[in-house]
């Protein structure tokens, strides 16, 4: 589904990505963790061409979504709008448009973006908000809702464009515990679904329950990776036993 080769990014002198590999199988879930600043959600935006990178290579379902050196700007664009419309985001602060109720939010890409029949996008909509528990807030303003509807209602939203990726940036740090855990819910759902997801999270419960694979970030690589057993319960690298420490979880 995903094939990340060799990965580089900057901010002027600051080398934030320095050749981060990653593989990811349609239908799975992989966790992105690390210390704070460590390039996880760079990493993420680089993948939906929120930003471009400086080097390496993207592909997303077998197609190049990266540019190529010598090519036009108009092919690149095109090849970032490919990783525009076939990824979702969801972020830590939910990002809802305030002045849209929750179905409108949801019908904004698919209409706009799209182009799709209102009919069939709001029928997918009503289905989506059903399946994130919401379809009776449909007509509510985001500042009407708790910030675990509103981040599920970004959930539906993220997916109404039917992304073949759906990443997720630290989706439940900026909720307290309760409403975690309805987001946690839908995440697993969505998971017993099939839906590929990656999920940057600083939360141990999340990286363990919804992950095929961990991959643990460190100065701008990959400095370890594998199944959450192996990389929570026998991480190979002093680092890594070291982040673990840092979070209180061994
Ligand atoms: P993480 O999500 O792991 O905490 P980030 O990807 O947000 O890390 O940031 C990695 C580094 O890149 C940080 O030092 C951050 O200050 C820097 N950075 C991120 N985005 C920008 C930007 N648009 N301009 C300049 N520096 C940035
Ligand atoms: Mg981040």
């Amino acid at each position: 589904m995903i094939a990340v080769n060799q990965l580089t990014k900057s901010f002027g002198v600051t080398s934030v990505l320095k050749g981060v590999t990653l593989n990811q199988a349609g239908g799975t879930v992989v966790s992105l963790i690390g210390p704070s600043g460590c390039g996880k959600s760079t990493f993420l935006r680089c993948i939906n061409r929120l930003e471009t990178p400086d080097g390496g290579t993207i592909h997303l379902e077998g197609q190049l979504v990266t540019s190529e050196s010598g090519e036009s700007s108009r092919a690149d664009e095109a090849r970032r709008q490919r990783a525009r419309s076939r990824t979702g985001m969801v972020f830590q602060s939910f990002n809802l448009f305030p002045h849209l109720t929750v179905l409108e939010n949801i019908l904004e890409a698919p209409l706009r973006v799209q182009k799709r029949p209102r009919q069939e996008v709001e029928h997918e909509a009503i289905q989506l908000l059903r399946k994130v528990g919401l379809e009776n807030r449909r007509d509510f303003y985001p500042s009407a809702l708790s910030g675990g509807q509103q981040q599920r209602v970004a959930i539906a939203r993220a997916l109404a464009t039917k992304p073949a990726l759906l990443l997720m940036d630290e989706p439940t740090s900026a909720l307290d515990p309760e409403m975690r855990e309805e987001v946690l819910r839908v995440i697993r759902g969505l998971r017993e679904e099939g839906m590929t997801m990656m999920i940057v999270t600083h939360e141990m419960e999340l990286a363990r329950m919804a992950a095929d694979q961990v991959f643990f970030f460190d100065g701008g690589l990959v400095a370890e990776s594998g199944p959450p057993e192996t990389v929570f319960n026998a991480p190979r690298f002093e680092r890594t036993r070291d982040f673990l420490r840092s979070l209180g979880s061994r």
